[in-house]
């Protein structure tokens, strides 16, 4: 029997898949990984894979990057992992130091080990830091439609993805979410600067109840999982001020945008807004290993500053928080991103990505709504397509042609490494236009 199918008949008796319907199986077959190096995954048959969505969006260096590997084998020298509380050392400390340059009036880190916990640490910190303030009322929550901010209980809670949330309603607390955002397909749209057409009625939504509203959750400018849907910077902006002028705490999370995916460092810096709390991950790492953190102010750190017997502490921890192997590739990414200019390389790559992306757009009258950001392009695939999961069956040929993508319902997108080449993206736009003709024509 060959090696792979052995792997994959092992694997699916007993494993299951993140995200997956496990029947896809029977007839989709699994990619078994040998090495990944750069942009790109090779499978056991020897071929190579594009990965063209930085493999959930956290490679922004690539793969097995030469750096990253050498400041995880020094930290592995000293010591792999200790406990957080009651400990320090040297890369944390600078890790710290780095992140709290980003926005200077955010100036105190707590660390958690995956996105979703830093969602559940930025509500829960919020709401806790209303209550010691005597503001027992700010209980709820505001989101945008069409948001995903993970999948633990708060965080699916504070998400507006009906197909991921609905069969755990029982489990989570209601939230408000805002209609009718601004969206645009790229910062040369007028809403970008300008919204103020749109906003009358978007303050109509946010006046009502709005002081019991303990924090507004926003994905700044470009939502993820919801579509990759990208935003007015002006709504952020008039979104931001709103909140800060009525004691509401803004939470950005910057889970995918942050660390130079948008073009800037952090979306917020596109609407030049500062938010209470700003949570970090994937490209925190370069997607080596899980870390994230949660950034916020003097202020909200000093309401849980207190004698233990008043019960002010914030007692919120996972065993692998501060992990000192994440810690030190993350000290070393955010020397690379900053000493490399990433962010004007997003920029770069992203605007040969939105021409690409308009190419297609012209060429097949199926597709709609071609949008970029940064390094971030996507497109929607037809709605009233006959043809059954478009997008798994877009996954499928992707691979075969060379490339990893994996739409999001009729969304399909490009999200590769920020490291990603010319020539690499100009495979990326003839293998996708490959699949495309192949599936929709
Ligand atoms: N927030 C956003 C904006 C995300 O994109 C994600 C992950 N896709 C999360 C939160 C959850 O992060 P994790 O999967 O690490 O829990």
């Amino acid at each position: 029997m060959p090696l792979a199918e052995t792997l994959e008949t092992r694997d699916i008796q007993h494993i299951w898949h993140p995200c997956s319907q496990m029947k896809d199986h029977e007839t989709v077959p699994l990619l078994t990984i040998v090495s990944a190096q750069g942009c790109y995954l090779k499978t056991d048959d020897g071929s190579l894979l594009f990965d063209a969505i930085s493999s959930w969006w956290c490679k922004s260096l690539g793969h097995g990057h030469p750096q990253l590997k050498r400041a995880l084998k020094k930290q592995l020298k000293q010591f792999e992992h200790v406990i957080f509380a009651g400990t320090t050392y040297n890369a944390i400390v600078e890790l710290s130091e780095k992140m709290t340059q980003l926005l200077p009036s955010l100036n105190k880190v707590f660390f958690a080990s995956d996105g979703s916990s830093a969602v559940e640490i930025a509500l829960k910190m919020s709401l806790h830091a209303h209550q010691i303030a005597g503001q027992n009322e700010r209980t709820r929550f505001l989101a945008l439609e069409n948001a995903y901010h993970g999948e633990t209980v708060g965080a699916l809670s504070v998400s507006d993805l009906g197909l991921y949330k609905t069969p755990y309603k029982p489990l989570l607390f209601p939230t408000t979410f805002l209609k009718n955002i601004p969206y645009v397909r790229g910062s040369d749209d007028p809403l970008w600067d300008d919204c103020s057409t749109e906003w009358t009625a978007i303050e109509q939504q946010l006046n009502h109840n709005s002081e019991e509203l303990s924090a507004i959750i926003v994905e700044p400018i470009v939502q993820g999982a919801g579509g990759i849907k990208i935003y007015s910077a002006d709504f952020l902006r008039r979104l931001s001020a709103w909140a800060k002028k009525r004691g509401i705490h803004l939470i950005a999370d910057e889970i995918m945008t942050g660390i130079a995916r948008t073009g800037k460092m952090l979306a917020c810096e596109h609407a030049g807004i500062t938010p209470d709390f700003l949570c970090l991950s994937k490209g925190l790492t370069s997607g080596f290993l899980p870390m994230s953190a949660v950034l916020t102010t003097q202020k909200i750190y000093d309401y849980f500053y207190d004698d233990y017997d008043t019960g002010r502490s914030f007692l919120h921890s996972h065993t692998f928080s501060g992990n000192a192997l994440a810690a030190a590739v993350a000290n070393e990414t955010l020397s690379i991103i900053q000493t490399e200019s990433m962010e004007q390389r997003a920029r770069l790559i992203g605007e040969h990505m939105r021409h690409a992306m308009n190419t297609l757009a012209e060429e097949f009258p199926q597709l709609s709504n071609s949008r970029a950001i940064g390094a971030i392009a996507a497109i929607d695939l037809p709605k009233d397509n006959r043809a059954p999961r478009l997008s798994l069956q877009i996954a499928v040929d992707a691979a075969k042609n060379g490339i990893l993508l994996r739409p999001i319902d009729q969304t399909l997108y490009w999200m590769p490494p920020l490291i990603a080449e010319i020539a690499d993206l100009d495979q990326l736009f003839h293998a996708t236009r490959k699949v495309l003709k192949n599936i929709l024509t």
